[in-house]
């Protein structure tokens, strides 16, 4: 069952969803050749508890960190290691927070140091998927018009849409109905209201869609070993329209990237 938030719940969905996107700022500056993704890790529970959150993920389903980071060919689900990034890596980040009896729960794919161009065009496409499916997210559409968005997007670059990992609804639980898969035809699944809140998050592969699951029971990798790609924001539905909770504004500003989230909002918006 779809769990419909008020204007009230909605705002402290997006304290923890700022909160995340807080501490993925703040990890931004520390993102480099030479950082294991354990010191990380140790860094963003120390500022979500700093401020009045806990870690969102740890202990979940016997999650034992933080942070999921997945370097390179790992999509999701990767558990911090003392294996120091190195230049060309990318990383993706996915952070959870609990706060005032609420998640939030988004991600990012860092570059770590001078990243080649062919994974570079995957980090940029996937980021623009995640908006194309934001843009479907509104009243009238249904659930599977994200995924359809989303994997028409990517698969015109020839990349793989991973199947068996989704976005979800969040509120006071992670992972909330309806589950919202990143492919599908069209027109599927429950229409969208007022008051829904999703978590949307692509995860697109340089080469096959297909996955595997390490042994340690959580890492998923990509079964030709291809980079992956993972980008996700928090959204409710206002108005009729979405409106992102969380912003990688704070990543932005860390790395002096121009290009504003306010230009990707607009889009959203119009
Ligand atoms: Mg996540
Ligand atoms: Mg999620």
């Amino acid at each position: 069952m779809i769990k419909i938030k008020t204007r009230k719940e909605i705002a402290l969905l997006r304290e923890s969803a700022l909160l995340v996107s807080k501490t993925l700022g703040m990890l931004a500056n520390e993102i480099k050749p030479g950082v294991t993704t354990l010191y990380l890790d140790k860094l963003a529970e120390e500022f979500i508890r700093d401020h009045g959150g806990v870690p969102g993920f740890k202990g979940l389903y016997g999650f034992p960190n933080t942070l999921c980071m997945s370097p390179n060919d790992q999509v999701v689900h990767g558990i911090p290691t003392n294996k120091p990034l190195q230049d060309g890596d990318i990383i993706s980040v996915d952070c959870g927070v609990l706060m005032n009896g609420f998640y939030g729960d988004h991600a990012y794919t860092f570059e770590v140091g001078e990243v080649e161009e062919e994974v570079k065009k995957l980090l940029r496409v996937t980021k623009e998927s995640l908006y194309k499916g934001i843009e479907q997210f509104r009243s009238g559409k249904r659930v599977s018009d994200i995924g359809h968005s989303i994997q028409k997007y990517t698969e015109a670059y020839g990349y793989g849409v991973v199947r068996e990992l989704v976005g979800h609804g969040l509120g006071r639980k992670m992972h909330e109905d309806p589950q919202v898969p990143n492919y599908g035809r069209p027109g599927r699944g429950k229409k969208f209201k007022d008051g829904m809140v999703l978590a949307i998050e692509p995860m697109i592969n340089m080469g096959t869609h297909r996955i595997v699951q390490l042994k340690d029971g959580w890492t998923i990798l990509t079964a030709d070993r291809k980079p992956s790609a993972h980008f996700e924001h928090d959204v409710a539905l206002i108005d009729g329209k979405p409106e992102l909770l969380s912003t990688f504004q704070y990543i932005y500003d860390a790395l002096g990237i121009e290009t504003d989230e306010e230009a990707l909002f607009h889009r959203v918006y119009s």
